[in-house]
């Protein structure tokens, strides 16, 4: 199911999506400004990016370094970049400079390899732990479990700034069958701040079936992909686990 009819132009989709995120501010007492909603353009061209920005988007995310690297010098310079995909370690250095964040830093492996790296690169990025709240022996992530105990030597680490979490919930047929994990989500975060005195301020969750409700549970990025570009053209020769 989806929130936002595809039958429309870019224009209608976005102020459509935006008004969905405010409707879900109204019912859960939030403020539609604590939200972002990050375009996912995958597989959808520098043109379409561009008209979008035209309509006031400002923020992109892109899950495969290639695919960002050929796009983001055809986008107009005042859009930011933030990386949502599975990153390999020996893609880090070509990537910390494009992305404003990372919301996907889905191991410490790879995080202590971004710290490293952005001490050579002279940066300090900002990241989001993905955590893994569905459990599912498939998918990679931080297994909520052992989050908080593995969290707190990389909040020592000097130059990754760590803001938050995201996490990506099974595949579901209707919307409410994720709150369960968006809210897990949220109660990691709360217990991992009054546990370790920490503020971790964002929380990445929502995509198109469902962003109504993470924004509800407290998301302060939301994902948004077909619903705001309508359906994505696979590509002929992609490697999809290549970046
Ligand atoms: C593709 C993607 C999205 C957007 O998905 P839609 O269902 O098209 O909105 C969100 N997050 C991640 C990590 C993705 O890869």
């Amino acid at each position: 199911m989806q929130y936002v009819s595809t039958n429309s132009s870019p224009e209608e989709r976005l102020e459509n999506i935006l008004t969905q995120i405010s409707s879900a501010c109204a019912r859960s007492g939030r403020d539609p400004r604590e939200i972002e909603l990050v375009a996912v353009a995958k597989n959808h061209t520098a043109e379409e990016v561009t008209t979008l920005a035209d309509s006031g988007l400002t923020l992109i995310g892109e899950n495969r370094l290639q695919e960002a690297k050929a796009k983001i010098p055809l986008c107009p310079g005042r859009l930011r970049w933030h990386f949502i995909g599975h990153l390999q370690k020996n893609k880090v250095r070509a990537a910390l400079p494009l992305f404003e964040m990372i919301h996907s830093v889905d191991s410490t492996d790879l995080a202590v390899q971004i710290n490293r790296i952005a001490g050579e690169l002279a940066l300090y990025p900002r990241v989001l732990l993905e955590v893994n709240t569905g459990g599912e022996a498939s998918k990679i992530g931080f297994n909520p479990d052992c989050l908080a105990s593995e969290i707190e030597p990389l909040l020592a680490l000097d130059r990754i700034q760590i803001e938050g979490l995201m996490t990506i919930p099974p595949p579901i047929a209707e919307p409410e069958n994720s709150r369960p994990y968006f809210a897990r989500l949220r109660a990691l975060r709360d217990q991992i701040e009054s546990e370790l005195h920490v503020r971790l301020p964002h929380l990445s969750m929502g995509m198109s079936g469902d962003f109504p409700i993470a924004v509800e549970e407290g998301a302060t990025f939301v994902r948004v992909g077909t619903a705001l570009f309508g359906p994505r053209q696979p590509k002929a020769q992609q490697s999809s686990q290549d970046d």
